[in-house]
């Protein structure tokens, strides 16, 4: 039942923050892939902010839903390509795949004067890992000035995905080195406050390490159809 793995889900996060002597982080829920019902029972359950991957799926389960749940935050979590930013601006609360000057440009271009802030966070590819998202390390500042310098834009944070390892212990030194990174960045723009890291098998590790948000998909959900 979606309402039981919700709870479970929470009262992980709960023990992982207690245990570890943090705050408890937020919950995104991961519903790429998953169908617009699958995320109707986790908001009729209480779950509001939900993360996908692509842009038209995202589109598609917004305005599904958007009639009995009005109140839902959608992130996108996927890589944002340059022709999909008018459409991403449009369609989400949040973005977190940030890592780029041209999505900067086209996401505030695009985002309607009418609608609240876009809030984003700067995805951080930490370990240099080839062939994935992220800027690296030494270009957060500069993305973040740019961002802070757009008044349809709210900085709020960084995202990351680190190497998933299968010992889980050898994700916490890039956990710890994404914090760090996240209190340099803090410390120079007042608005940033949501360190985003940890999915279904490590958020535990990713919460003792300081993460303020969680993203989580299979625990929520069960295994992705596709
Ligand atoms: C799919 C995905 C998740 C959720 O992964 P699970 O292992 O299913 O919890 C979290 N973050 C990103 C960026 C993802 O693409």
């Amino acid at each position: 039942m979606p309402a039981d793995r919700l709870r479970t889900v929470l009262q992980r996060i709960q023990n992982a923050a207690d245990a570890a002597g943090r705050p408890v982080p937020a919950l995104l829920a991961v519903s790429k892939t998953q169908p617009a019902d699958a995320v109707a029972a986790l908001a009729a359950a209480g779950q509001q902010a939900f993360g996908e991957n692509y842009v038209q799926e995202a589109a598609a389960k917004r305005a599904a839903l958007a009639a009995d749940h009005p109140g839902l935050q959608w992130h996108l979590i996927g890589h944002l390509q340059s022709n999909k930013a008018a459409l991403a601006a449009e369609v989400f609360d949040w973005v977190q795949s940030v890592d780029r000057d041209s999505v900067i440009a086209a996401l505030a271009r695009h985002r309607a004067p009418q609608r609240p802030r876009l809030n984003v966070l700067i995805q951080v590819n930490v370990e240099g890992e080839p062939g994935k998202g992220g800027c690296p390390p030494g270009a957060i500042a500069g993305l973040a000035e740019r961002v802070a310098a757009e008044p349809r834009l709210a900085l709020r944070g960084l995202m990351s995905i680190p190497v998933p390892h299968a010992d889980l212990e050898a994700r916490r030194p890039a956990f710890a080195r994404i914090r760090a990174l996240f209190a340099d960045l803090a410390a120079r723009h007042p608005g940033v406050d949501t360190l985003s890291m940890g999915m279904s098998d490590d958020f535990p590790v990713a919460i003792a390490e300081g993460a303020t948000m969680v993203r989580i998909g299979t625990a929520l959900f069960g295994p992705r159809p596709h």
